[in-house]
């Protein structure tokens, strides 16, 4: 692109997390020398999300810093902090801020990811907690010192990590789940069962089918619940892990086709990110893609998050995509295990467990046959040769035979 594109109206960039910083970097790499703002509604410089629940929470690291105040100078990124975007006319190619203020787009990335689902009529106590950014782990790392007793509400892997994480602090844990394991949801109940092993195994008093009634509190602090199945559990901590929505209440009167909310919201956008608004494209946890199914769905994990930047970068500037097959992959850390998945398994695909030892386990997922994925718990190398299977869709049978 040459330097008179600086003249244009600049590329605006909403969010500044991980998709956001990430698509800003892959523009620069792509060539792109045109202006780019990256607007965050945070106060810090862009961070990790991943080591909230584990590392930072427990205490082992401070910084969980993306890129250094420096970089963005360096790349003539320039990073709005504290700037919140309320609305965009796309007509007028404008971006509403909350000052009141309007910002010129040439091209606009809407990169607002999630924020946490809380249950409603739950009193407002002090000690109750949910999880999604820098502030909310501060919050949580600095009651976790006095703590003793905590309640999780919800095993995702949110909820997971929490629970391993004030496990390994000596605290006691009760973690809730209305479904008949954790993580039932996304990688089925056989799967669920193995990590219910470990939560039980590490001294977690995991309950199953049953979820939170109601909270308990004295003086505006909490301390306990009572659950649905009537039961009461003491808890100088609580932790609402009930999964998130997506952050796209500032774009409702802007057009721009959202997913219905029932079906997990965000932001409707194509294989490489455009949404239905001419020159406005989605990133990372808020933006539904079209996948090869045939189906648009909101993705929650990291890689997917600097994956897509570099597609939507490389489709905004016209730049030849990376040809390498797409094989999604996440990961959790829970203890010292590492769960990795490779694919894309879901709850409702066959799942042919090949180890479980204790600890270990690793599970090919498969639909009329056809592997889909690999889901393995301290089996890094096993889950990482799977790839070219998967990306072939190579029967599971593969596999299974011993070679
Ligand atoms: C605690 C935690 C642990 C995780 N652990 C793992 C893991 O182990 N493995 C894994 O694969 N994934 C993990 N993830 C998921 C991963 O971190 C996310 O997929 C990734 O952060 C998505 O990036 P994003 O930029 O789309 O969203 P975000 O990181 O949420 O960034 C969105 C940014 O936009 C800002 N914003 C929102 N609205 C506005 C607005 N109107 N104006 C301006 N700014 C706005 C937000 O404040 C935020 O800073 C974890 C997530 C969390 C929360």
């Amino acid at each position: 692109m040459s330097p008179s594109a600086t003249d244009a109206a600049p590329i605006v960039i909403v969010g500044a997390g991980l998709a956001g910083l990430r698509t800003a970097e892959e523009l620069r790499r792509a060539g792109y020398e045109g202006g780019l703002i990256l607007l965050g509604d945070e106060s810090r410089l862009p961070y990790d999300r991943p080591p909230l629940s584990k590392q930072f929470v427990r205490g082992e690291t401070d910084d969980t810093t993306l890129r250094p105040g420096e970089f963005f100078t360096e790349k003539q990124i320039e990073l709005r902090l504290d700037t919140a975007a309320t609305g965009v006319d796309t007509a007028a190619r404008q971006v509403r801020l909350a000052d009141g203020s309007t910002l010129d787009y040439d091209q606009l990335i809407i990169a607002t990811g999630l924020r946490p689902r809380l249950l409603p009529g739950l009193p407002d106590a002090q000690g109750v907690h949910v999880l999604r950014g820098h502030a909310d782990a501060t919050a949580l790392r600095t009651e976790l010192a006095e703590a003793t007793t905590a309640l999780v509400v919800g095993a995702g892997f949110i909820g997971c990590e929490l629970a391993a994480s004030f496990r390994s602090r000596g605290i006691a844990v009760v973690l809730v789940e209305p479904q008949p394991t954790p993580l039932a949801s996304v990688l089925g109940e056989q799967v669920g069962a193995l990590v219910a092993r470990l939560h039980r195994d590490e001294g977690v008093d995991l309950r199953c089918g049953t979820g939170l009634d109601t909270l308990l509190a004295d003086d505006g602090r909490v301390r306990g619940a009572l659950l649905a199945d009537g039961t009461e559990v003491a808890a100088d901590l609580v932790v609402i892990g009930i999964g998130s929505r997506p952050v796209t209440e500032w774009l409702t009167d802007s057009g721009i086709a959202l997913a219905d909310p029932a079906a997990g919201g965000g932001v409707l956008a194509d294989e490489v990110g455009r949404t239905s608004a001419d020159r406005v494209w989605a990133v990372g946890d808020v933006a539904a893609w079209l996948h090869d199914t045939g189906h648009r769905k909101r993705v929650e994990h990291w890689t997917n998050a600097g994956e897509q930047a570099r597609l939507v970068a490389c489709a905004m500037l016209g730049a030849a995509p990376p040809t390498a097959a797409r094989v999604p992959y996440f990961w959790s850390d829970q203890y010292e295990v590492k769960i990795q998945a490779l694919g894309t398994p879901t709850a409702t695909d066959e799942v042919h467990l090949v180890v479980d030892d204790g600890r270990k386990f690793l599970a090919y997922y498969a639909q009329d046959g056809k592997l889909t994925g690999v889901v393995g718990a301290g089996m890094t190398a096993q889950v990482m040769k799977t790839r070219a299977k998967i990306a072939a869709g190579a029967p599971v049978s593969d596999l299974l035979t011993p070679s």
